[in-house]
């Protein structure tokens, strides 16, 4: 068994939806992002690169790399996922957190949870979702950015 942790920050720009957990919500601003700046499964991919000793998303997915131009997360995520099971690892239990005063993440947290747990083929019980403002402060409290912190366990794979 081995932790891992993972954070992430896009800043807010244009555009009239974001990317959270693999779901589009609707919201007054965009992110700025090479990819589709989903915060929640870009620290979920760090995290879980992070607990293999894999190194870090910018090195598997360079923002040079014209391929993740515009990427879906999910399939970042899942090419992951991928990477741990080669090495014998599964995710174990997931925990995220999400920075920001708006969008409210609430609502979605159930349906983040179920894509997430279905893209790296666990139960929706091992995979949690939940959010925080930062009372105003920062950059996330003053609407510049949307942020997400996840912590994961990766335990090995049975071999039956
Ligand atoms: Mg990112």
């Amino acid at each position: 068994m081995r932790i891992g942790h993972g954070f992430d920050v896009h800043a807010f720009g244009e555009g009239d939806h974001v990317m959270l957990g693999g779901l589009r919500i609707a919201h007054g601003r965009g992110v700025i992002a090479h990819s589709d700046g989903d915060v929640v499964l870009h620290a979920l991919c760090d995290a879980l690169l992070g607990a293999a000793s894999l190194g870090d998303i910018g090195q598997h997915f360079p923002p040079s790399d014209e391929r993740w131009r515009g990427a879906d997360s999910r399939q970042l995520l899942r090419h992951c996922v991928g990477l741990l099971r080669q090495r014998g690892w599964r995710l174990g239990n997931a925990d995220i957190t999400i920075l920001a005063e708006r969008p409210k993440v609430s609502p979605h947290a159930t349906l983040m949870r179920e894509r997430i747990a279905c893209d790296c083929a666990v139960d929706i019980d091992a995979v949690s979702v939940k959010a925080t403002t930062t009372e105003k402060l920062g950059f996330t409290g003053r609407e510049e950015g949307i942020a997400a912190h996840a912590v994961v366990l990766i335990v090995a794979i049975e071999r039956t």
